[in-house]
């Protein structure tokens, strides 16, 4: 009797088991990939290796930026979008401590990287997909460390001065803020650095350094409370696509360049036609991404502590900010932000 039961209850949960199995494949066939992504709070243990394109694609064997360092620290933390290849982290690590040595305050506070295995997101960015891009806020980190609580409503600055057309707030703007964006465009392995139009306008009048690392700053949307670093494809990464070649020289001058400070790249949309059938905006699916991203779904997953970069979560323990383990992440993730505030982006706009 024991035994027919015995295998009753294991038939039972096989059929529950291939129900699920099938269920998950149905849905993963059927559901958007910002969904699949978005929902996965762990990094796949592989190999590091940015799959596709910055703005289609996905990564696997991602780290974490220590949520606290010497001179950093990551914000918005339930957000959980501090991942990202090791050489982005190394990166940013690097670039926080020559930032503060610059004079921005006791260094620099990260955004959003990348989800623990990229692919799109369920709000805020087009990029960010394959854990090479990251963003930079322009407000320097405080001396006193921001506890968890207060990165999650840390207010942002703008650079900009609201009441006239595209340009930056002189009262806000200092040399430091120049020095620290050229700063970031002087490494090699970065490819670009996006700013608002307003922002390059200004670097472009104001920059005696090498002219030539003007031409990394690219003007783009929003951007006017933080600036986005992007590095190139690590050498001899086979499946990372690579980006164009930025112009040559400052591109202060160029046509495309005037043509954001034209009213057309801030024209509102045109209005439907209401005697057209509204065409609803395809979704990215993952049959959109490279085909290694589903096994990279699929992939196990690595811990948190073994995934972040430079050793355990909480290497950094001099501050007592430093304490934002697991498990408080865990809980504000119940209670998200509301969606990025990232500018709406008008049509037409040129490629980047
Ligand atoms: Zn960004």
């Amino acid at each position: 009797m024991r035994s027919i039961s015995g295998t009753i209850l294991r038939l039972t949960a096989a059929a529950l088991l291939c129900g699920s199995f099938a269920g998950s494949v149905a849905a993963q066939e059927g559901t958007p990939a910002k969904q699949l992504f978005g929902g996965i709070k762990l990094p796949s243990k592989a190999d590091a290796e940015p799959l596709g394109f910055y703005a289609k694609g996905c990564m696997s064997g991602a780290v974490a930026l220590p949520t606290d360092g010497p001179t950093w620290q990551a914000m918005r933390l339930s957000r959980n979008r501090r991942w990202g290849n090791p050489e982005m982290i190394a990166l940013l690590e690097r670039f926080s401590g020559d930032a503060a040595r610059l004079g921005w305050g006791s260094g620099i506070l990260i955004g959003d990287i990348s989800q623990p295995r990229g692919g799109p997101m369920i709000n805020g960015h087009s990029s960010h997909q394959i854990g090479l891009d990251a963003d930079i806020w322009f407000t320097p980190k405080p001396t006193q460390p921001l506890s968890v609580q207060q990165r999650e409503s840390y207010p942002f600055t703008s650079m900009l001065d609201k009441s006239k057309f595209l340009t930056v707030d002189s009262n806000r703007w200092t040399s430091t803020h120049a020095k620290l964006v050229m700063q970031a465009a002087s490494y090699p392995q970065v490819d670009r650095v996006f700013v608002n139009p307003a922002i390059k306008k200004k670097l472009c009048e104001t920059w005696t350094g090498n002219r030539d690392l003007l031409g990394k700053v690219r003007p783009i949307y929003g951007h006017d409370e933080h600036f986005h670093i992007r590095i190139s494809c690590p050498p001899g990464s086979t499946t990372c696509q690579k980006q164009a070649a930025v112009p040559k020289g400052d591109d202060c001058s160029s046509k495309g360049f005037a043509w954001w400070f034209t009213k057309e790249p801030w024209a509102p949309p045109p209005k439907p036609d209401p005697n057209k059938k509204p065409v609803k905006p395809r979704q990215v699916m993952l049959s959109d991404l490279p085909k290694a991203c589903a096994a990279v779904l699929a992939a196990p997953s690595r811990s948190e502590d073994d995934a972040t970069f430079g050793g355990s979560a909480v290497a950094y323990t001099a501050q007592p900010a430093a304490s934002a383990s697991a498990r408080t992440v865990e809980a504000i993730v119940n209670d998200p932000p509301p969606a990025s505030d990232d500018m709406p982006i008008p049509t037409p706009r040129p490629l980047q």
